[in-house]
């Protein structure tokens, strides 16, 4: 393999790859059931097994055993420490390492992991964000195994760490990281859909749980570039900058031929993730200059949230060593395409259906039919909670901006679905030929599908493709998380109370039936199959009633409302407290991230803009006068100098306006008042700076301006 010139191949690592197969190499650093089965007693994997499924709890003999197995493992590999790996909730996953050793007494170490260290750490909770909840003379929390993911050894250049996912809660039981409800709202999904089974005749699945695949977006810049741009380096983006005279207009980017550097880099990012057994498969050129996607294959959502996360820290550290930075930030460069997440989400049974299968017979189709309806339904009645998982402040660059889906939660199921629902809300037979159309359940008559229902709508942020969902609005930095957390609890509510009349219903097939013709009829205004990115869209969504939430502030404030407080306590995910300390922390986290750029725009514009424009107005008002001493009049670069000093003039006041806002808004102590301040004072301010920068960017020698610009960081690699 060819590595870059800046990096060297001894920093990438010795391992040669390509020499390794990869039926070899995949998942050789995953404690993976396939190697538990391996290691474990027979006895011992069955538990592990059952623990998997929800039906028993991890008991401290079965740990003793498991922890002694993974740590002759993680040595034989050559691992020197163990960290509880977990999302606490500032978005990243946090790592707090210990090492195996252990001093026998007589100068000499074992390497020691006992049951207890592997299903309970205890990492200091007080210096991770609790909203409250913990205080930090009460600073214990505990870290404990989540058994549904796997264990890995994450490698670095000198060694290997043994990484245990876990969920992490405080002293007190509360959870004070993403994993915790997320659990929480697969086994609601799990128990409301078993009743939905069991009410339509299933009695053969035990258990359902939710499968994800993200599709991962990134860009990639080079890293000399990089390092001269400390708004890239402090916030994850460029807050000045102007597109050369060619962006992403023609299109010739998007599953263009990759460059032999992003090829290497890809071929080692592959490589890493097989590694610790991420499915990684589909790898594409994105529709912006140096943006590339990123896509494994689905698995069950806990191991998706947990290979997510180790996609974006893979993607980054790899980078580096091809010489290159990788951008996970939702919109790093203003006027091209920021980059999102696709959260492809469906529910599978333990006995092999996926829920979302449009099947092959009447019980299936009516079953496809009862969960999508059920999917409807719930989105359109917590759409708002939906969006809210969504909100940042940098994902409010991408969202609604024509390039990404708009604000707006609807779904697209695609005509020949949507003509089937309509029919059954309508209470008609469903078309063309009655024959074909009708397929009798009982007494009760529900349509065939459409084999094909895969038609694509690549502007609905809520798209079925064929057999999943795919939830498009999620940011490229944000842990899919949340997302997946609130769409399983609005789902498990619809269901449940679906469950209660199946249950209750003397004749299931007239039940279904009218379960989907009611709820549908209901909630049918929130599929569109039309152009999601139109200004027609807006309007038409308008009419219909639905929110259209364009700021994060805005969009957080659902998560504090009695509606939501009353889903998630019902369903065991989320207490009223929870939600409180969550809500303040997710404000919070807007208010210091708008606070860090606006921070970053008036020093960048201080210390590095202004002093390079003003030697560069100044040289050229000093030839205009050499000029002018020889004879020459009304010379360019005395209008240069003059149009360069107006502009310097407004960037001037500019930041000192934008600084004034900025005070303000570190002044207020609420977090709702606060985060507003920041999104309706603050961002404008910004924009007003950056205008006036981007104009002098525009006008000013290329070699006088202070750092690379779009030209490098986008089209040079
Ligand atoms: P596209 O770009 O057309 O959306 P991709 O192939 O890039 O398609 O991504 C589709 C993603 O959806 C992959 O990660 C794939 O594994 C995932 N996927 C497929 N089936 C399911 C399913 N039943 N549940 C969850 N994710 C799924
Ligand atoms: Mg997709």
């Amino acid at each position: 393999m060819s590595y870059s010139d800046e990096c060297g191949a001894e920093c990438c690592g010795e391992i040669d790859f390509t020499k390794t197969p990869v039926a070899e190499l995949y998942g050789s650093n995953s404690f993976s059931n396939a190697v538990m089965k391996q290691r474990l007693p027979k006895n011992i994997f069955k538990e592990i097994l059952a623990v998997q499924a929800g039906e028993k709890e991890l008991s401290l003999e079965v740990a003793e055993v498991v922890a002694a197995s993974i740590r002759d493992w993680a040595v034989e590999k050559g691992a020197t420490h163990y960290t509880h790996w977990f999302h606490p909730l500032t978005g990243l996953t946090a790592e707090k390492h210990d090492s195996f050793i252990s001093p026998a007494g007589d100068g000499t170490v074992i390497m020691e992991f006992s049951g207890k260290e592997l299903i309970k750490g205890e990492p200091d909770a007080s210096s991770f964000p609790s909203g409250g909840l913990r205080a930090t003379f009460e600073a214990r929390g505990y870290t404990a195994w989540d058994v549904t993911s796997p264990a890995f050894l994450k490698q670095d250049r000198t060694g290997l760490t043994l990484c245990i996912p876990t969920a992490f809660i405080s002293y007190y039981g509360q959870a004070l990281d993403k994993k915790v409800p997320l659990l929480k709202s697969i086994d609601a999904l799990n128990k409301q859909a078993i009743r939905v089974l069991r009410g339509i005749g299933n009695t053969t699945s035990k258990r359902v749980y939710t499968t994800v695949g993200p599709e991962q977006e990134y860009f990639l810049v080079d890293k000399k570039f990089y390092d001269q741009r400390p708004d890239l380096i402090l916030t994850g983006r460029t807050v000045f900058g102007v597109l050369p005279a060619k962006g992403q207009e023609m299109e010739d980017h998007y599953f263009g031929a990759l460059k032999e550097r992003v090829a290497d880099f890809m071929r080692e990012l592959n490589y890493e993730l097989w590694k610790v057994g991420i499915p990684a498969k589909t790898q594409h050129n994105e529709v912006a200059p140096n943006q590339f996607e990123i896509a494994p294959i689905y698995t069950n959502s806990t191991a998706a949230v947990d290979g997510n996360q180790l996609v974006m820290e893979t993607i980054r550290s790899v980078a580096r060593r091809h010489g290159m930075e990788g951008l996970l930030h939702e919109k790093p460069f203003a006027g091209v395409n920021g980059s999102g997440k696709h959260n492809n989400w469906s529910i599978a049974t333990d006995d092999g259906i996926n829920l979302f299968e449009p099947g092959e017979n009447p019980e299936s189709n009516a079953r496809f039919l009862l969960f999508a309806a059920a999917v409807v339904e719930a989105v359109d009645r917590y759409a708002l909670l939906i969006r809210s998982s969504t909100a940042t402040a940098a994902n409010d660059f991408r969202l609604g901006a024509n390039e990404a889906p708009p604000a707006i939660i609807s779904i697209f199921f695609g005509g020949p679905l949507t003509e089937i629902l309509d029919n059954i809300a309508e209470g008609k037979s469903s078309g063309k030929s009655e024959a074909d159309a009708k397929i009798k359940i009982g007494v009760t008559s529900l349509p065939s599908l459409p084999k094909d229902v895969s038609d694509r709508n690549r502007t609905s942020p809520f798209a079925f493709t064929g057999n999943k969902f795919e939830f498009r609005m999620v940011g490229s930095s944000q842990s899919i998380a949340t997302p997946n957390t609130y769409l399983n609890a609005a789902v498990a509510q619809v269901l449940s109370e679906f469950a209660d009349k199946l249950e209750k219903a003397s004749d299931k097939n007239d039940a279904i039936q009218a379960i989907i013709k009611e709820s549908y009829a209901k909630h049918r205004k929130v599929v569109f199959n039309g152009n999601g990115y139109s200004d027609e869209w807006v309007r038409e969504a308008e009419r219909r009633g639905l929110p259209n939430v364009r700021n994060t502030p805005d969009a957080l404030s659902v998560i504090i409302r009695s509606e939501t407080i009353a889903l998630f306590e019902a369903h065991k995910i989320f207490t009223k407290e929870e939600l409180e300390s969550r809500y303040h922390i997710y404000l919070e986290k807007y208010s210091k991230q708008v606070n860090i750029e606006a921070g970053v725009t008036i020093d960048l514009a201080r210390r590095y803009i202004f002093p390079a424009i003003t030697s560069f107005a100044g040289s050229l008002a000093s030839d205009a006068a050499a000029l002018a001493a020889i004879g020459a009049a009304n010379v360019p670069q005395a209008k240069r100098a003059k149009k360069i000093a107006d502009l310097s003039a407004e960037l001037y006041d500019e930041t000192a306006k934008l600084e004034t806002a900025l005070a303000e808004a570190q002044g207020i102590d609420d977090p709702a008042a606060q985060a507003k301040a920041y999104f309706e004072k603050v961002r404008p301010g910004m924009d007003a700076v950056r205008s006036r920068a981007d104009a002098l960017e525009r006008i000013v020698a290329k070699a006088a301006w202070p750092f690379p610009g779009y030209e490098e960081l986008l089209f040079k690699l």
